[in-house]
Parts: C-alpha cells; structure tokens; sequence
C-alpha cells in the first residue's frame, strides 16, 4: 500500500491524481482494512501540504496570499476536498466523487487564465482601496491554486473553511475561462473575491447580506422572492462590476450593457459592507 501512497503523493497533474486514487480505491477494496488504509493516505496528504503551509507563512506572508502551480495545487486540492474523520464509505464516495470530476469536467484550456502579476496588481489595487486582506479575509491564509486547463463546470471556485483550531483559510482554484463565458480571467477573478466576501459577512456561501436583497431588487426584479438561489452569483457579479469602475481594471469588464451609475452605486455598497467588517 506505501507504494499506491506515494503514487497518490507524486501525482503532478490532475489526470495523474484521479489514476492513482483509482489504484487506491482498487487496492482499498480487496483488503479488509480499510479504515487503516484510508486514515494512512489522509495523514500523508495532510503531512505533504503542512510544508505549503509552513512556506506561506515563513516567506510568502508579507504578500498575505501564496500562488501555487498545477503540480503543487494537486495535494492541496485533494486535502481540501477530502476533509479529515471520514467514514470508509464516506471517504470512498468522495474519492469517487474527485475522479469523476477531473474526468468529466476537465477540458483542454480554451481562454485565457489570470497572470500572477495581474493578481497582484488587482490585491495591491484592494488592499490600498479597502484593505481587502484585513478586513474580508482577515489576513488569513489565501491560496491561490492555478490548473493549465479549462473545467466545464467552473471558471473558477472559492473555498472558505475553517478547521477544529478556528484556522481559517481561503483556497482559490483558477482555470482557464470558457470561451462561451461572458468574462474576462481578471472579471472571473474579482467575481471569487466577492464570494470572499459574501461569505464573510454571512458565513455562508449560500447565503448574501439582506441589505443586498434590498439593493439589488430595483436592478434584479425577482431577486427576493423568485430566485434567491441565485442571489450569491448575482452578488459576486455585482462585487466585481462596482471594484472595476472607474479602476485600472474597468477595460476588463464584460459587462458593458450595465449603466455605469448603477456600478458606482455597486461600488458604494460593496465598500460600505467592507468597512463593516473592518469595525
Ligand atoms: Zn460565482
């Protein structure tokens, strides 16, 4: 079984972690213990990424956020996804539940992905606007995970959890857009960072601020009563139009048919909902 392990540990893309979880899963049902094997691959898992997380914090913590490649975001996307005190039959559903995802979802890149400078010039951007580490994020570990492919499901997707020790962390995963997507990588970016947001203030990604509900009926008739399910996109879209006015970002926004006075008034809310959370 070592040897699966460290195949599962050595895995540097996506379709190489979904073979050797297969081998595991393989292995895992022809021997009586699984329980053993599962805990023994989980601790390994959680070992390999204790040192991204010891690197963040003793080089890259000035900057608040670390950048990770495809070849390092593997363990980590397994970890987070594959959360501790599983079940066998819980664990192996989910193990299941990541291969076929890397299978299905994952396609070959077809637009752009945002570039580390880009990231940062848009943090730096935040930070000096609205202090976004400290006040959304609270300065607490951000990883931004980036994949060389596109998922035909997301453009991108945004974790927030927090762990038996109060640690709360942020992952990103960013993917190449969709070319049938109306974004740019910048918008697709700004869009995850107003799920930060969202989530910070409800501690719940399904769930937005009731202030917003009232702000955005006049602009989304409905948005109360006939699809609240969507009011967390709709938010996120709403984030990312108000930060982009009348920023260096605006050419990035997708969104022209939108009165620019309507993103200002967007800009104005979101501002105000993140010196809330600085207070
Ligand atoms: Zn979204």
């Amino acid at each position: 079984m070592n040897n699966l392990i460290e195949q599962v540990l050595s895995s540097t893309n996506l379709e190489k972690l979904a073979y050797s979880l297969n081998c595991f899963l393989e292995y895992v049902d022809a021997h009586e213990n699984a329980s053993r094997c599962f805990k023994q691959l989980n601790a390994s898992i959680k070992q390999e990424c204790a040192k991204y997380l010891m690197r963040h914090i003793l080089y890259e913590n000035e900057n608040l956020y670390s950048f990770f490649d495809e070849n390092e975001s593997v363990l980590i996307y397994l970890d987070l996804l594959w959360p501790q005190n599983k079940s066998c039959k819980q664990s192996r559903k989910q193990l299941m539940k990541i291969i076929e995802d890397i299978s299905i979802q994952i396609t070959e890149p077809q637009g752009p992905i945002i570039s580390n400078d880009s990231i940062n010039k848009i943090m730096n951007y935040l930070n000096t606007e609205c202090d976004f580490c400290s006040a959304v994020l609270k300065n607490k570990l951000f990883f931004i995970l980036r994949f060389p492919y596109s998922n035909k499901k997301w453009n991108a997707c945004c974790y927030t959890t927090c762990n038996k020790t109060n640690l709360i962390s942020h992952h990103l995963f960013l993917y190449h857009v969709n070319l049938d997507e109306l974004s740019s990588s910048e918008y697709v970016f700004l869009h995850e960072l107003g799920h930060f947001l969202q989530i910070a203030v409800t501690a719940d990604a399904t769930v937005v601020p009731k202030s917003f509900l009232e702000i955005a009926e006049p602009f989304f008739p409905g948005i109360r009563n006939d699809f609240p399910e969507q009011a967390p996109e709709i938010f996120a879209d709403c984030f990312a139009m108000g930060i982009m006015v009348n920023s260096p970002f605006e050419a990035h926004d997708p969104y022209t048919g939108i009165r620019k006075e309507d993103k200002k008034l967007f800009k104005l809310y979101m501002s105000a909902l993140i010196s809330a959370l600085s207070t």
